[in-house]
């Protein structure tokens, strides 16, 4: 099997670092500050049963500059080249104006989407239920998934569902 996969989500969620540690290496360039991951980058996960190519995206927000713009739209047009998009959002922050942008954009997708809630190594397990509600009412996601990107927690499961659903 193989295919492309986006990764979209606020910044700072944790999508640069999920990119790293699926594909072992240092391909994305993480950072605390919003917005410096500046183009589409892309990251190989090889296996016996499936070949991923995945696609790291612009921190997305509502745009303010010319270039802005333009990120937005380029991160957007390959959300309808891929097979799957993974909607990441962080466990340790609530969903805000930034995450309903992102699922307005979503809701034209017609590819599986995974809702990934990361950071749980931040949250308590008696905590996720809550946090997972604010969003899996919002879009028909093909599964919801709670992951550490830092600690690659569960980030296996979410590699299976996704060739699974190639
Ligand atoms: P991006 O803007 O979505 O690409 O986010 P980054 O991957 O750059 O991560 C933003 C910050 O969150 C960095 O300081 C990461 O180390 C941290 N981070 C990412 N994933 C996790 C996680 O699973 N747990 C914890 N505790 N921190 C994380
Ligand atoms: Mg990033």
């Amino acid at each position: 099997k193989s295919g492309f996969v986006a990764l979209i989500g606020r910044p700072n969620v944790g999508k640069s670092t999920l990119l790293n540690y699926i594909v072992g290496q240092k391909v994305a360039i993480m950072s605390n500050v919003a917005q410096t991951t500046r183009n589409k980058i892309q990251g190989i996960y090889t296996s016996p049963e499936a070949q991923i190519i995945f696609i790291d995206t612009p921190g997305v927000h509502k745009p303010a500059t010319k270039l802005g713009d333009f990120m937005e739209r380029s991160t957007m047009s390959a959300l309808d080249e891929v097979d799957a998009v993974l909607f990441v959002v962080s466990a340790t922050e609530k969903r805000g104006a930034g995450d309903d942008f992102i699922i307005d954009r979503l809701k034209q997708v017609k590819q599986p989407i995974y809702l990934v809630v990361n950071k749980i190594d931040q949250v308590s397990p008696n905590d996720l239920p809550d946090i997972v509600a604010q969003y899996q009412d919002a879009l028909p996601f093909a599964a919801v998934v709670p992951i550490s990107a830092l600690q690659g927690n569960n980030v296996n499961d979410l590699l299976n569902k996704i060739i699974a659903g190639l």
